[in-house]
């Protein structure tokens, strides 16, 4: 079958490889719609960061090459031994945790921060660009009626959106600024619509992407290019937001969200580093803030797509182009690169 596979940076490329079986309790999924992600083009750009060179992957047992994509929905193909929640046929999406099942986070059901964490589609085990995967019965999620294939691939990133708002202080009726409207951003600003924030400001450098989350329904777009975000944020917002929530990246972003909170306010950190970032700790100590880091999802791919059914994260808002694979590099990940326009390139699976 077709699949592409990342071999270093700079060089993914599209092969034929071995069709997947199911083992016992895994089910074989025929892949409908799978997302690039920015996680995905970050192993391609600057990898690895996910995937495994030197090693095999502890849970995976896989090293590079190994076939990307992890946000993907799809139909049941075949069912492995001892399966019994899935049958053929069914629609479904995979939230593609590789976890180990024994650490001290795993036993309390915090999975998402396994000690061996590790994505399907980015450490190995298969993954989204490709005709068929294969996954534990567990991690595929039935979608309800009504829901498309392609809506069923934003919902892993709709997921990590919810998830850090779950994970953070904001209440109904709280204040919000979101540093960074890439798509995370903007399913974190619709993510807060949803949990009743009254003030969503964004902190963007992008025109275009301050025009979509505004449209997503963002408060007030600030231009950090043209005005202290800090400032704005602050007059808007007397003694500053409730929750910031960091998802740039830039180290001296992180020190701009703590400012921006106002006594007690929180700092969530969304984004994965690639160097260190400092801040003045005096600025949380003074003020009673705090921070706190959250990666993935969990137990939240059903909430995802139940609020996708009542028109949340509709993908006509947020899928801006739609590929076959064969034209993934150039007019996936180099289109991603090249356009700012971009939001979620979706990728069709082949036959
Ligand atoms: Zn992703
Ligand atoms: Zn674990």
């Amino acid at each position: 079958m077709k699949a592409a596979r990342w071999h270093k940076a700079k060089d993914i490329r599209v092969e034929d490889v071995a069709e997947p079986a199911p083992g016992p309790g895994q089910v074989k999924i025929k892949v409908k719609w799978t997302g690039i992600c920015g996680s995905d083009l970050h192993e391609y750009l600057a990898g690895p960061i996910f995937v495994p060179v030197d090693a095999p992957h502890p849970v995976s047992g896989d090293v590079a090459p190994i076939i990307m994509g992890h946000e993907f929905s799809g139909e049941v193909a075949e069912l492995g031994q001892g399966v019994t929640r899935l049958a053929v046929g069914d629609r479904v999406v995979v939230e593609p945790i590789l976890a180990c099942g024994e650490c001290d986070s795993c036993r309390h059901g915090k999975y998402n921060t396994c000690d061996k964490l590790g994505f399907h589609g980015l450490s190995g085990g298969g993954g989204g660009f490709s005709a068929y995967t294969v996954v534990g019965e567990q991690w595929a999620h039935k979608m309800p009626e009504g829901l498309s294939f392609e809506q069923g691939a934003l919902v892993e990133p709709a997921a990590v959106a919810l998830h850090s708002i779950r994970v953070s202080s904001l209440k109904a009726g709280g204040t919000a600024v979101v540093f960074g409207a890439g798509p995370i951003g903007l399913l974190i600003v619709e993510s807060l619509r949803i949990a009743g924030a009254s003030a969503i400001h964004v902190v963007e450098l992008s025109a275009e992407r301050g025009a979509k989350a505004l449209e997503l329904g963002a408060t007030t777009i600030i231009n950090p290019a043209n005005e202290d975000a800090v400032a704005r944020i602050r007059a808007l917002t007397p003694g500053g937001v409730d929750v910031a929530y960091e998802v740039t990246g830039v180290p001296a972003v992180l020190q701009q969200c703590i400012d921006a909170t106002r006594y007690d306010g929180e700092t969530v950190i969304v984004s994965i580093w690639e160097k260190e970032a400092s801040f003045q700790p005096n600025t949380v100590v003074l003020k009673e803030r705090s921070m706190k880091g959250t990666i993935a999802y969990r137990d939240v791919f059903p909430a995802v797509m139940q609020l996708m059914t009542q028109g949340w994260y509709a993908a006509d808002k947020l899928v801006t182009k739609r590929i076959q694979i064969d034209d993934i590099v150039d007019e996936g990940f180099e289109a991603l690169v090249r356009e700012k326009t971009q939001i979620k390139i979706l990728v069709q699976a082949p036959d």
